[in-house]
């Protein structure tokens, strides 16, 4: 017999029939659809030099789909049609962490030759998965690939004091020659959370740095236009990596290294869409937010925000450079 008003949770929650909701439309991929962009999620954070729940951060940034529908005002884009599935999780080692990365870099090599067009979008984990991830992205491609990396830190620390970590990624890279030091763009590097001897490593290799305070003054289209010549010289492909401390604290209460100084929201948002449209663009990482310390899911939504918004210019490419 049925019961009046009883159903499901899922179903029971009210649904406006005009509406879509990133959760009706971003569903776990059946195993036969075909992909366009596809969201992974790597739960890692042992691999943090600081207190990090980085792990829970896939968990946290899938349960903030239902908060926002997939009509952006600002863009005048509806993602409801665009093809992009949940290829769910990787799974960690529970103690073994060079092991992890191991796993990260094996399963996006496997990802990239079931789906060889695929835009992923890994939501990390903290941002030691960058490395084993650009490590398999940079295999994709026969030429070199460049990397615009939004952060507060340059993330190229030596690694005898206990790397890999998310701190040593963007130097790992640079000496195992996976990127130039020509190709990589930093955005948003701040005052008082990096040493001097790293801001000098990076600028002898020839690694282009835009500080928090170069994008208020200069402005983020300037800088864009600059970091999309610089990222794309005599590349095949670019990989997006953001961390999201380089947004300020008052907006990303919830990353391990949250920092006073930083950016706003609307001043990446913005270019974000940018990189969304530009076809060269394959790859995205978003990283280091600790569900645990947040405040009302303030930084989860937030990256959920900028997934969507770069996603909004990918909805603009042309169809035969999706
Ligand atoms: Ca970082």
């Amino acid at each position: 017999m049925e019961i009046p008003f009883l159903y499901s949770p899922e179903q029971a929650a009210f649904r406006d029939r005009l509406e879509t909701k990133v959760s009706h439309w971003l569903r776990p991929w059946d195993g036969a659809e075909s992909v366009l962009a596809a969201v992974i999620g790597v739960p890692l954070s042992k691999s943090s030099i600081s207190h990090s729940g980085a792990s829970m951060t896939p968990a946290a940034v899938r349960a903030a789909f239902k908060s926002f529908t997939t009509y952006s005002l600002d863009y005048q884009v509806d993602l409801s049609q665009l093809p992009v599935r949940d290829l769910g999780d990787i799974a960690m080692h529970v103690t073994d962490i060079p092991a992890s990365h191991k796993r990260i870099e094996e399963t996006m090599r496997g990802v990239y030759s079931k789906f060889p067009g695929l835009l992923p979008i890994l939501i990390g984990g903290d941002h030691s998965i960058s490395a084993p991830s650009v490590r398999a992205f940079k295999d994709r491609y026969p030429g070199k690939i460049g990397i615009i990396h939004f952060d507060a830190h340059h993330d190229v620390r030596n690694l005898e004091d206990g790397g890999p970590s998310n701190g040593t990624s963007f130097r790992q890279l640079l000496e195992e020659g996976v990127v130039d030091g020509a190709n990589l763009v930093q955005i948003g590097i701040r005052g008082f959370m990096n040493a001097r001897a790293y801001h000098n490593y990076v600028t002898e290799r020839g690694v282009t740095v835009f500080s928090a305070r170069d994008v208020r003054r200069i402005g983020m289209a300037e800088i864009m236009k600059q970091a999309l010549q610089i990222a794309g010289n005599g590349t095949s492909a670019v990989y997006v990596s953001f961390d999201v401390d380089v947004i300020d604290q008052a907006y990303a209460p919830g990353c391990p290294a949250i920092g006073t100084g930083g950016m706003n929201p609307w001043d990446v948002m913005d270019a974000l869409h940018q990189l969304g449209t530009w076809p060269q663009v394959q790859g995205i990482d978003f990283v280091c937010i600790d569900p645990t310390q947040d405040v009302r899911n303030i930084t989860s939504r937030l990256a959920v925000q900028f997934m969507l918004t770069f996603l909004t210019g990918v909805a603009l490419r042309s169809p035969e450079t999706k």
